[in-house]
């Protein structure tokens, strides 16, 4: 009885050692080599926005396998007779605070150039039917993989947190849906509503071994404006017998330039892009009618609904000035499939993550990054109040020399989207594993 007892304290003696010497860093250490089999079959099964089956697939069968439990083809289109799916882990550790972890999983109509053995080769066809080749050209593969050795790592450091973690694994990132479609389908109303939800995203210009972050709004709200411009066509020698839509969507181009330098408090970031304009048939026509499509990228909600009113008033002012009879006037439509709001990381919370990520990677590897204007559907899961603490943040993915001579010589580097990036796997994979599971222990510590 005595030796047994001994035994047995021995034996847990040795089990809480053990415990004690698993680390977020020895875990993603032990991970690498299996993560790096998931990370390059990813890569060369790249899926485009709407169609990540197979993806889906290896995600639900990994997050099973750490301990999650799974509800696979989970989400809901607005507009689209596309399936949806979207994977939700949920890994329950006694009562605490629930926390989000997401991640992205489509890829992008690129031909990828990497000339990497394992580069993709997918040609598949697109909605319109024609042939695309397919790359995961924005990392969104290295995310998978640092999701799954996330949720790994945690599955084995259970005595240190307590609650419950919900892994999302998104489709559609890409053309800005995916999230929408998960929160529609009722994300938090059958997996509880997080006290907080944490994002990551690799970067193509800051170095392995780094986490990059913004404090407050670190992306734009995106919105998708068509614009017709009407007019009344006739004979291009015979102007005056006609109202002529090309000059007038010339005015009106240059009339919105005046919403930003003249209507905008300068300390409020706006972009308004016209990026398509059509028109016309032939030299000497008039035509009836131009189209255009703009980007228009805003932070602050007041701001974005001022911009697109003015987009709008503009547009019409202009027509009314030009003669053109009011029911001509222009249409002017917001869409509603294309808009991401804009990322809010949390200040406070931000501060509490960039402390943690300091003392796991050291001082020097955490950089304060400038926001930028461009779109990131992260933003949807903090809600347009904000009432959910959020911080997606950035973990660098390429080698430190690179960096170094990129920034000595003035040379770019490819960029995300770009058919030549390629992020160096092993070192950006672990320190996004690194820098999630330490931010999950942070908020739910026991
Ligand atoms: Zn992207
Ligand atoms: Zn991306």
């Amino acid at each position: 009885m005595h030796t047994r007892l001994l035994i047995s304290l021995l034996l847990i003696g040795a089990t809480s050692k053990l415990a004690a010497q698993q680390t977020p860093q020895s875990l993603a250490d032990a991970e690498l080599p299996s993560l790096l089999t998931i990370y390059k079959d990813l890569h060369s099964h790249p899926e485009l926005s709407g169609y990540e089956e197979r993806t889906a697939a290896l995600v639900a069968k990994e997050l099973r396998a750490a301990g999650c439990q799974v509800t696979e083809h989970f989400g809901k289109y607005e507009n689209s007779k596309l399936k949806a799916y979207g994977v939700v882990g949920v890994m329950k550790n006694g009562d605490g605070p629930t926390v989000l972890v997401r991640t992205d999983m489509d890829a992008l109509p690129v031909e990828e150039e990497t000339g990497l053995p394992y580069a993709s080769k997918v040609v598949v066809k697109n909605d319109e039917g024609k042939d695309v080749h397919v790359m995961h050209a924005c990392g969104h593969d290295v995310h998978i993989a640092a999701f799954i050795g996330t949720a790994r790592a945690l599955g084995k450091l259970k005595g240190q947190w307590h609650g419950t973690i919900v892994f999302v694994a998104q489709p559609a990132e890409e053309i800005g849906t995916g999230a929408r479609a998960l929160l529609k389908d009722g994300l938090y109303d059958r997996f509880g509503k997080p006290n907080f939800a944490l994002g990551f995203h690799d970067k193509a210009d800051v170095q392995t071994g780094h986490i990059a972050v913004t404090e407050g709004y670190a992306s734009a709200n995106v919105d998708s404006v068509d614009v017709t411009v009407r007019g009344i066509g006739g004979h291009g020698a015979y102007p005056h017998k006609t109202k002529d839509p090309i000059v007038l969507a010339a005015e009106i181009i240059n009339a919105w330039q005046t919403i930003i330098s003249r209507g905008n408090n300068p300390l409020d970031p706006v972009v308004i892009t016209v990026g398509s304009i059509h028109g016309g048939t032939k030299h000497n026509i008039i035509p009836d009618e131009v189209k255009m499509q703009l980007t228009v990228r805003t932070y602050k909600p007041d701001v974005r609904q001022r911009v697109l009113a003015d987009i709008d008033r503009i547009a019409k002012g202009c027509a009314a000035a030009a003669g053109i009879p009011p029911d001509l006037a222009p249409i002017v439509s917001v869409s509603k499939d294309f808009v991401a709001p804009a990322m809010y990381n949390d200040p406070e919370l931000t501060k509490r993550l960039v402390a943690v990520w300091k003392k796991s990677l050291g001082d020097e590897s955490v950089e304060m990054i400038d926001p930028v204007m461009g779109g990131e559907d992260f933003s949807e899961y903090n809600l347009p109040d904000h009432s959910i603490p959020a911080v997606n943040f950035h973990f660098g993915a390429v080698e430190p020399a690179k960096i170094a001579e990129s920034k000595q010589r003035g040379k770019e580097l490819p960029t995300l989207h770009s058919s030549k990036f390629a992020p160096v796997p092993e070192p950006t994979i672990r320190t996004a594993i690194i820098g999630m599971t330490v931010a999950v222990l942070e908020l739910m510590k026991k």
